[in-house]
This record gives C-alpha cells, structure tokens and sequence, in this order.
C-alpha cells in the first residue's frame, strides 16, 4: 500500500512537471509563431504527385516549414496544434496559400501546368472571409484557380454549418479542386462526397504503407479506390515509400501517387526538376 501511494505520487509529480514543461513550451512557441510570421521564418515545401498513367509530375503538396532562428527546421506537427488553439493558423494559412499560388504561378509562367494543393485548418473553413482569401491568393499571383486545390480532412466536413457550406459552394465555383485529406481515418458518414462535390480522395498513409503485407490495408485502399472511382473522383495514395507499393497501386487503378519513394517534401525547384522529365520515376517501365 506505501508503495502504490508513493509511486501515485510520484506519477502524479511526474505529471505536473510535464504539463508544466509542457505549458512553457506551448507559450514560447505561441508567442514565437506571431513572431515568425512578422520576421519571415516559414517556408513552403512541395511534394510532388505523379500519374500512375504517365508517370509524369502533375502537381505538388505544398507543406509549410518553420526555420526556427534556434531549432532549425520545425515539422508542422510542431506547431500547427498551437497555431490552430492561438487562432494564428488563420494569418499563417492565408499566407501558405499565398505562397503556393504565387509558386504555383511561377511554375506555370515556366510552361509547367503543375496544380498545388494547400492543406486548410477547419478554422479556416469556418471564417466568413475565406473565398476573398482564396480569391486574394489567386488574383494576387495570376494562378488559374483550377491549378489550386484545397485539402480538408473528413471531420472539416461534418460540421456542416451555412458558413462553411458556403464557403465550398463558392470556392467550387471558382473551379478550385478539392480533396479529401487522410481519407479512411475519419467519421464514416459519407454523404458529404455527393452533396460537397469533392473532386478527390487521398487514401490515408496508414493504408497505403502496409498495402503490401497486410491484407486488410489492401482491401482498404482497393473499396476506397473503387469507392472513389464509382463517384467519378480521382484516387490519390499518400505515403507511397516503394517500388512494390507503387506497382500494387497501379494493379488497383489508383490515379494519383505521393511519398517518399517519388519525392520528399522540399524547395519548389526539385519538384520543377522532376515535372521537366518525361516518366522519372519509371512509373510501369
Ligand atoms: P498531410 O496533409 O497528410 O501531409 C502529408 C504528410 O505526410 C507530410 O508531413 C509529408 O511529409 C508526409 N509524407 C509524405 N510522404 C510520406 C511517406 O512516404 N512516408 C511518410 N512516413 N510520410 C510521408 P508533414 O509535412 O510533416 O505535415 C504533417 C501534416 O501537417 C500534414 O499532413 C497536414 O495535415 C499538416 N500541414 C502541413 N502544412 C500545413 C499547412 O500549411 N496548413 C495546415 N492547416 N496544415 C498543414
Ligand atoms: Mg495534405
Ligand atoms: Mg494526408
Ligand atoms: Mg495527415
């Protein structure tokens, strides 16, 4: 009995420190987000998505960066929960958005028809001055609005408020694409494919990178394929890490690849490299 309550108490202390460490940490980091979006401290990386047709790079995630003055470079799993808690997810996503349609832009004043997708924060979703920023963003950089696509999960979808349903109705107006973000992962009421028009789906990373040692994943990923396929919407595999992955992929009819195998995430001009090429990942060769 000492002994359990000793060892309570210890957990106990052992939480609270953490929680402390923890509080400090969110704070810093809080009042450091503000600051890094004044001094210029994010960047944008892209991953680049390839036709499992063609092979060919036919567009890129854009993922956001922190180069933190001490930490160095910071993932966004870092620090987009404290951005979102803070509300400053709303300024730092408006400017990822500008970002990516000024490169998106750029790509295609080089001759390169390369769409960009940029992932949104249901904060976003849910403020009423969400299509003047998209219309910001595009105008501002001279993008055509089909090139831009907007990535939002499965949850960002069952809040079906007037605000956001608006906001989709008037951002496929525009043709800006959307996509369906970890699909699989989420809530399994799936009346909001028909009723959003959602252009396509992104088979969540869990399924994709067991694909070809687990059976359930292969079954997964192939009904999410068929699933997409039977709505007319494009099926795109996150997460792809190999050449077995990829080869399983395209036996199942999958349209759209990402992953480590085809491209990390990194500066714009790598994706441009590969989109220069004809097939360079050997896509089927
Ligand atoms: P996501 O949108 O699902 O993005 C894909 C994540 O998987 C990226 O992580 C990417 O680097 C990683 N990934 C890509 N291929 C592979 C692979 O083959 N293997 C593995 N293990 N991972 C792969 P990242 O860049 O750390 O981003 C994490 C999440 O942060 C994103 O997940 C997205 O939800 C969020 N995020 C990134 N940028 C933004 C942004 O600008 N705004 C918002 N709201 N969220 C963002
Ligand atoms: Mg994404
Ligand atoms: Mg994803
Ligand atoms: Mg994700």
């Amino acid at each position: 009995l000492h002994h359990a309550k000793a060892a309570g108490r210890d957990t106990h202390r052992f939480y609270a420190e953490a929680m402390n460490t923890e509080a400090v940490a969110h704070l810093s980091t809080r009042s450091g987000l503000r600051r890094a979006l004044e001094r210029g401290e994010f960047l944008v990386h892209y991953q680049p998505q390839v036709s499992l047709e063609t092979g060919a790079v036919i567009g890129a995630e854009a993922l956001l960066r922190w180069n933190h003055p001490d930490k160095g470079m910071v993932p966004p799993g870092a620090f987009i929960p404290i951005a979102e808690d803070s509300g400053l997810i709303v300024p730092i996503g408006a400017w990822v958005l500008a970002e990516a349609c000024r490169q998106g832009a750029a790509w295609q004043a080089r001759g390169l028809s390369l769409s960009v997708a940029v992932n949104l924060s249901a904060l976003q979703l849910q403020r009423s001055d969400l299509v003047r920023t998209v219309t910001g963003a595009l105008d501002g950089s001279g993008l055509d609005p089909l090139l831009l696509e907007l990535e939002l999960t499965e949850s960002m979808l069952i809040q079906n408020t007037d605000v956001v349903m608006d906001n989709l109705r008037r951002i496929k107006a525009m043709g800006v694409q959307v996509s369906i973000d970890d699909f699989g992962t989420g809530y399994s009421n799936l009346s909001y494919i028909g009723r959003l028009a959602v252009d396509k789906l992104k088979i969540d990373r869990s399924f994709v990178a067991d694909l070809t040692s687990n059976h359930d994943s292969a079954k997964i990923t192939a009904a999410v394929i068929q699933l997409a396929h039977g709505l007319n919407l494009t099926a795109v595999a996150e997460g792809v890490e190999d050449a077995a992955t990829l080869a399983a992929l395209r036996q199942l009819n999958c349209d759209v690849a990402q992953g480590y195998f085809l491209g990390r995430p990194g500066p714009a001009d790598a994706v441009e490299h590969a989109a220069r090429q004809v097939n360079p990942f050997k896509v089927g060769v």
